[in-house]
């Protein structure tokens, strides 16, 4: 054992997606961190999982100045369209299409700043990894391990297998964000629940395949998706990677589950309706289930991503899910660690998240249940290629259900947006009702516990881009508010907390307030037209408590706004 212990303020065990999302919200906030991931690099020839960082994942990447770097990784090209497209083969007659799915298009919807990203997972870890391995106060350590772990109510410290033996971290936190089969979780002794679903039992297969040609093979044109249904088969299959490396998640009728023993390239062919040469790069076998963490946390120990929930891939929602963790607990444990958050703050992680994972978890299996709602159907699926009008009216009867049951999916801006934290101890309640929250649509609303509506300041400059790393006032039409209040007693509580002013004209649908509090992870804290009498009070319950540990403000420019911090 290597005799000196690494001293860092928080061990993220996994260097998956969601723990390199948290290094790098620690780490643009200046909190020193050490990722360890017990595995090298997979690249290409991983499972081909997570295919899109979505509209909310989006915004966080757009905070840590990576949106150029994840469109310059994205395989295809940028007017590729996201279109979905179901078929009785990918050679065969169309029957439903869906147009921008997941909101992909790049312009267009002026309610979020960036169009979603269908790039493959291990891509988009690249981008992370290499981003953190070049922010100062992470350090990446790959072909890593956690062994073990102990806490007291001061420090974690956990052992650590490395290529040279074994090594001691001792850490202010350690966060489980290694997976489904999470040691920390376990070391922790933190249970799964499951969520009970019918479809629980399906097997899948998702497989990555190499394929040459495939994309000028067929005639349905580009798309990002293309949905199989017919009496012999059933999968969705992609374009994945450049060269017609194609991923395929296949739902085979009546399958034992038996991998070994399945031809996987006989019913792709199936699927595709043509004897292409096919290369099975990866497979292995899944099946929808939906678990959730009992418990968050433990004392100085957190899980996020994976490690605390899991859920079918319907949607897209798994690794964005986990990005958002990261998002939020990363500004909470910086804030811990800089001393301005209050005692609470911690806990809010799982009062905040569970919520929300419960929300998208039931959306998944509900999604997921299609695959139910397409057997159980009185359409009979082998009519569906017969020539003439009996298979176009079974085609028309599978596309008329397709569009009613599928739209929730594909375009859901309502679950990917619409998170609301109200009765958090972090959001100022107010009178009235919140907006419906809704899975479909997405209507912007600046009422407390809501993602901040969003606005473009300017072309190429969206309004989150002015928001500062700690809270952020916004201050419409200025003329006769007491915003320097804020400003000082902010200053006094060590917080920091960085001014935008907009214009009336520009703001007021969206900000019908004049005062809007923005927490750092851009939800809205509180609003009103004045300062509230307890102004301090006010503070205190967004940043979790009255904090103990101070520390010596000082005054940063930023732009034409500044912050203290
Ligand atoms: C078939 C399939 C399709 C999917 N499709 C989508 C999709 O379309 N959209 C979507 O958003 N999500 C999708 N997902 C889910 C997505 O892949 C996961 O949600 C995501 O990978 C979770 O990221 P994570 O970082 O939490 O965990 P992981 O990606 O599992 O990463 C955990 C990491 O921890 C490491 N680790 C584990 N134990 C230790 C240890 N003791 N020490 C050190 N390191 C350790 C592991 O090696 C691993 O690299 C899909 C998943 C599957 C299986």
């Amino acid at each position: 054992m290597d005799t000196q212990p690494i001293r860092t303020q928080v061990l993220i065990v996994g260097g998956g997606p969601v723990g390199l999302a948290l290094s790098l919200e620690l780490g643009s906030r200046g909190i020193h961190c050490c990722v360890i991931e017990q595995n090298e690099r997979l690249g290409a020839s991983q499972a081909p999982r997570s295919k899109m960082l979505n509209v909310r994942s989006m915004t966080h990447v757009r905070r840590w100045g990576l949106v150029d770097e994840i469109r310059r990784a994205t395989p295809l090209p940028p007017k590729y369209p996201s279109d979905i497209i179901y078929a009785t083969r990918l050679t065969g007659p169309e029957f439903a299409r869906f147009e921008n799915a997941f909101s992909t298009n790049r312009a267009g919807d002026d309610r979020f700043p960036d169009g979603a990203a269908w790039i493959p997972q291990y891509r988009n870890e690249d981008v992370f990894r290499d981003a953190a391995a070049r922010m100062p106060s992470v350090t990446v350590m790959m072909g890593t391990r956690l062994l073990t772990f102990t806490q007291t109510q001061q420090q974690v410290e956990a052992t650590i297998a490395t290529a040279k033996g074994s090594q001691v971290v001792r850490a202010d936190y350690i966060v489980g964000a290694d997976g489904a089969r999470s040691t920390v979780r376990s070391l922790a002794g933190i249970v799964m629940d499951e969520i009970p679903s019918a479809s629980t039992k399906m097997s899948n297969i998702s497989a990555l395949i190499h394929a040459p040609g495939l994309s000028k093979l067929h005639k349905l044109g580009p798309a990002i998706i293309y949905h199989v249904v017919n009496g012999e088969v059933s999968a969705g299959m992609g374009p994945f990677d450049d060269g017609d490396r194609w991923f395929i998640n296949a739902h085979p009728p009546h399958w034992s589950g038996d991998l070994a023993n399945f031809d996987l390239v006989a019913y792709t062919r199936a699927v595709i309706g043509a004897p292409v040469p096919i290369e099975v790069l990866y497979k292995s076998t899944w099946a929808p289930r939906a678990l959730l963490a009992r418990n968050y946390s433990q004392g100085r120990v957190f899980l996020v991503g994976d490690a605390s929930q899991v859920r079918p891939p319907t949607g897209g929602y798994g690794m964005n899910l986990g990005v958002c963790d990261a998002a939020d607990l990363g500004w909470k444990l910086a804030a811990t660690l800089q001393g301005w958050g209050g005692p609470g703050l911690l806990a809010t992680y799982e009062l905040e998240r569970k919520p929300v994972h419960h929300r998208v978890l039931r959306e998944a299996l509900e999604n997921y249940g299609f695959v139910d709602a397409i057997r159980n159907s009185r359409i009979s699926l082998d009519d569906l290629e017969l020539p003439g009008s009996a298979g176009a009216e079974a085609r028309a009867r599978l596309g008329a259900l397709t569009r009613e049951q599928k739209e929730r999916e594909y375009h859901t801006l309502g679950v990917v947006l619409g998170d609301q934290y109200l009765g958090s101890p972090l959001v100022a309640a107010e009178p009235g009702s919140p907006p419906r929250q809704q899975f479909r649509d997405y209507i912007p609303s600046s009422y407390p516990g809501c993602l901040a509506p969003h606005l473009w300041i300017s072309a190429g400059q969206s309004l989150y881009d002015l928001f500062g790393p700690g809270f952020t006032l916004i201050v419409v039409d200025r003329h006769g508010t007491d915003q320097p209040a804020f400003t000082a007693a902010a200053a006094r509580l060590r917080i920091p907390l960085t001014i935008v002013e907009l214009e009336a004209a520009a703001a007021r649908d969206l900000y019908p307030t004049t005062l809007t509090l923005i927490r750092p992870d851009q939800h809205v804290a509180w609003r009103g037209n004045a300062p509230p009498e307890d102004l301090e009070g006010l503070l205190n319950k967004v940043r979790g408590g009255a904090a103990t540990e101070l520390e010596s403000p000082k005054r940063v420019a930023v732009g034409g706004s500044h912050e203290l911090v």
